[in-house]
């Protein structure tokens, strides 16, 4: 296994979730803790839930020892200038998280690195999970939105910005439905828990209790149901197209695929890997490996160590 020497402060910014940790060398949680995102306020009252956890994880056995402060954090970020706008904390928009925290007291000299979440999975997968045999794979996130990131050459892809990766946005359907990102037809509006359940709703599901999540949709469908079938289908269908049109741009060995609609397992890989047949056609794009993602929910908070430990080894 890939270790680094000394642990590493993480911080994974989402949008209901703030969590810190101290993270040793092979990718264990020394020390842990999370806040609820005061998404509906102010920037301070964010920045002030950050710094709090942070301040809780200063105050842990080993933190004398961190080397770096990794930040991964909702996007869009701008790890060229530091700064970040998270879709679902609308009080953050061109934050300069890297400057507030590198201001602060217990942070003070340590190197603050910003990742996107998605690039952040990404290293956390490369370096201690599914992706470790590979030099060229995508790590994607399937779950309320779809995101990921890219290990290209061995390396972690960011772009200019940090950005690189976001599969969600491909456009998979012409005259598909508007996304809020301002385009049409977008991997996820067809492929997200939120678009599952969405399309099962309109094509006619009813829900046996009032639970109309993807989740329930899940259910239906290993229970037989056909339009919840449907819409896993559907979904699987999706994301093969935008995993075949990134493999065609950029010749990829493995797809690792994490997140709570993810954790359906077959009845979403399954088809998946039969739609990836149809259209990653030409010889180098077919064959791509696909995994269930190894690493879990603190998935976040490992990779911002992570890329925090390869910012401190280039
Ligand atoms: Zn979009």
């Amino acid at each position: 296994m890939d270790t680094y020497a000394a642990p590493l402060a993480a911080i994974d910014i989402g949008g209901t979730k703030i969590a810190a940790a101290l993270v040793d060398g092979d990718g264990t949680l020394l020390a842990r803790t999370q806040r609820p995102t005061p998404a509906a306020l102010d920037e301070d009252s964010v920045l002030g839930a950050v710094v709090d956890a942070l301040d809780e994880l200063a105050a842990a056995p080993g933190w004398s020892e961190v080397r770096a402060l990794g930040v991964g954090s909702a996007g869009p970020v701008d790890i060229s200038r530091g700064t970040v706008s998270p879709v679902n904390i609308p009080g953050w928009r061109g934050f300069p998280i890297v400057d507030r925290l590198s201001g602060h007291p217990a942070v003070k000299g340590l190197p603050v690195v910003l990742a996107g979440d998605g690039i952040a999975i990404a290293a956390a997968e490369h370096r201690f999970g599914a992706a470790r045999p590979y030099d060229n794979v995508l790590c994607m996130v399937v779950s309320t939105g779809v995101g990921g990131g890219l290990v290209l050459n061995g390396e972690l892809h960011t772009g200019t910005t940090g950005n690189a990766g976001h599969i969600g946005h491909i456009t998979v359907d012409l005259d598909g439905d508007p996304c809020p990102c301002g385009s049409r037809g977008c991997v996820e509006q067809l492929a997200s828990g939120t678009a599952i359940a969405r399309y099962a709703l309109r094509s006619g599901w009813r829900p046996a209790a009032e639970d109309a999540s993807a989740v329930a949709v899940a259910a239906a469908a290993r229970a037989g149901d056909p339009i919840a079938l449907a819409a896993y289908h559907r979904a699987a269908r999706a994301l093969a197209a935008g995993i075949a049109a990134t493999a065609t741009l950029v010749e990829l060995d493995a797809v690792v695929i994490g997140g709570g609609v993810a954790q359906v397992g077959a009845l979403l890989l399954d088809p998946l890997r039969d739609h990836l047949r149809t259209y990653a056609a030409l010889p180098f794009a077919a064959g791509i490996a696909v995994h269930r993602a190894e690493l879990g929910t603190d998935a976040g908070l490992v990779g911002a160590a992570a890329v925090a430990a390869h910012a401190l080894s280039h």
